[in-house]
C-alpha cells in the first residue's frame, strides 16, 4: 500500500490529475510526466534530425523498452515483441498457430469480443471446435471444469487474465497448471492486468501474453507487446511477415527471425515504444505489488458505496477483485451517469454486451458503467462521483 505521500507524489508526476477525476483507466489512464517526457521528446528529435536518424540517436533506449516489459513480467528481452496494441499482439500469437479441424479451443465466460470473434473466424476457416468452460460459484473460470474438459485435442486454452468491465481477475496459475499437465498452450489476454496486478509469466505457466500500453501501465497509446515463450518461438510461424520478421536471403527462400520481434513489423511508432518503457520503469520504481493494493482497496471501497445508494448494483465477479468497478442504479440510464459525471469532469465509460457476451447474456446485462480505479485516484474523488450518482439515484 502507498503512504499519503506517495500517493501525492503520483499525483504532483500526473499533470492530468489536476484537470479530470479520472476512473476511465481501464479505457486509458493518465500518463506520468516522465512518460509525457519521454514519448514528446523522442517526437520532437524526429522533426529535429529526422526519423531514422532520431531512432538511430535512441537505439539504445529502444532495447531498454525490451528490457523493462521484460522484467516487469518475469520474461527475457528476447521474448517481447512491441506492436501496436494489445489486439495485434494478441492476434498474432493467435493466428500463429497451426490450428487442424477438430482442434478445441477452451476460454472463459468473460472473454474479451475481439478474440471470441477470432475464434469463431478460426472456427468457420478450419473447423476448430470453441467450448467455453463454465464458471465456478464466485464467477471466475472453474479450474474443476477445466479440468474434466481437458483432452489430447485441446489445443488452446485462451484466458483474459482481467476481464474488460468488471473486478474479476482469474485464477490464471491454476488454469497454467491444467494447461501444462495437458500439454496444451495457454494464451493469456493481460490488457488489463499488467500495471494493475503483479504478472510472473513463469508462476503464471503461460506460453504467450498480450498487453497494452496506455491502460493500468500508464504509457501512451498505439503501442503494445507480446511475450512468446522462449522455447515456442521458433515453432511459431507468424501469419504476417516483412522484411523486419524475416530475411530475404536467397530469390526463392527467407529465414525468419530467432527471437519473438519475428512478431512485430519494421515501421513502428518509435516514441510510443520508448514510452511505453518508460511506463514499464516507472511502474516498478512505484512498486506494482504497492499500487495493486491501493487501486484494489479503493475500488472495494467504491462497490461498497455504490452498493449503499438506492438501487446501486455492481457487478464484479470473482474472489480477488481487481480496480475496474461495473455497476448500474436502477431506472437510471448508464449512458447518462457517464454524461453527468462527465459535465462534472469526472471519466467513466459504459460497457456493453458487444464487449463480453458471453458473460454478459448469462447475467442478463445489457450495459454497465465502468469506473476503473487506478493507485492515484484518491478517497475525495470516489466521494464526488458517489455523491453525483447517489443523487441521480434518488431523483430516478
Ligand atoms: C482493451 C482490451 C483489449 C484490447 O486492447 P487494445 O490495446 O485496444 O487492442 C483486449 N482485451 C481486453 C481484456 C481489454 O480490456
Amino acid at each position: 500500500m502507498f503512504t499519503p505521500e506517495q500517493v501525492q507524489r503520483a499525483r504532483e508526476d500526473t499533470p492530468g490529475c489536476r484537470e479530470v477525476i479520472h476512473f476511465n483507466n481501464a479505457g486509458a489512464a493518465l500518463m506520468p510526466r516522465p512518460v509525457i517526457e519521454a514519448t514528446i521528446g523522442h517526437l520532437e528529435l524526429e522533426s529535429r534530425i529526422g526519423g531514422y536518424e532520431a531512432a538511430d540517436a535512441a537505439a539504445e533506449q529502444i532495447e531498454g523498452t525490451y528490457a523493462a516489459i521484460a522484467r516487469l513480467i518475469g520474461a527475457a528481452p528476447d521474448e517481447i515483441a512491441v506492436v501496436e496494441n494489445a489486439t495485434r499482439a494478441w492476434d498474432m500469437a493467435f493466428y500463429s498457430i497451426p490450428f487442424r479441424p477438430g482442434d478445441r479451443i477452451l476460454t472463459s465466460m468473460a472473454e474479451y469480443a475481439s478474440n471470441v470473434i477470432s475464434f469463431l473466424q478460426m472456427a468457420r476457416r478450419v473447423g476448430v471446435r470453441v467450448e467455453v468452460v463454465p464458471n465456478d460459484e464466485h464467477g471466475q473460470l472453474s479450474v474443476a471444469a477445466l479440468r474434466e474438459l481437458i483432452d489430447d485435442r485441446v489445443r488452446v486454452i485462451a484466458v483474459s487474465h482481467i476481464p474488460t468491465n468488471g473486478g474479476l481477475i482469474q485464477p490464471v496459475e491454476e488454469i497454467g497448471q491444467v494447461a501444462r499437465a495437458a500439454g496444451a498452450l495457454f494464451l493469456v489476454d493481460a490488457c488489463q492486468s499488467v500495471g494493475q496486478v503483479p504478472i510472473d509469466v513463469r508462476a503464471m505457466g503461460c506460453d504467450l501474453l498480450s498487453a497494452t500500453s496506455r491502460k493500468y501501465l500508464r504509457g501512451p497509446r498505439g503501442v503494445g507487446f507480446l511475450y512468446v515463450r522462449r522455447e515456442l518461438i521458433e515453432q511459431l510461424e507468424p501469419a504476417f511477415l516483412d522484411l523486419h520478421a524475416a530475411r530475404w536471403v536467397a530469390p526463392d527462400r527467407y529465414e525468419i527471425r530467432g527471437d519473438a520481434r519475428r512478431f512485430e513489423t519494421w515501421e513502428a511508432n518509435i516514441a510510443g515504444k520508448l514510452g511505453m518503457g518508460v511506463a514499464a520503469n516507472y511502474a516498478m520504481a512505484m512498486g506494482v505489488e504497492a499500487g495493486s493494493a491501493r487501486l484494489r482497496a479503493l475500488a472495494e471501497m467504491l462497490r461498497e458505496r455504490i452498493r449503499a445508494i438506492p438501487g446501486g448494483q455492481v457487478h464484479d465477479l470473482g474472489v480477488n477483485r481487481g480496480g475496474i468497478v461495473s455497476f448500474t442504479v436502477d431506472g437510471v440510464d448508464p449512458d447518462a451517469i457517464k454524461r453527468r459525471l462527465a459535465a462534472e469532469r469526472i471519466n467513466v465509460t459504459t460497457s456493453t454486451v458487444f464487449s463480453t457476451r458471453y458473460d454478459m447474456t448469462a447475467r442478463g446485462l445489457e450495459r454497465v458503467v465502468r469506473a476503473s480505479v487506478h493507485y492515484y485516484n484518491t478517497e475525495a474523488e470516489i466521494d464526488r462521483l458517489v455523491e453525483i450518482v447517489g443523487a441521480m439515484a434518488r431523483n430516478a
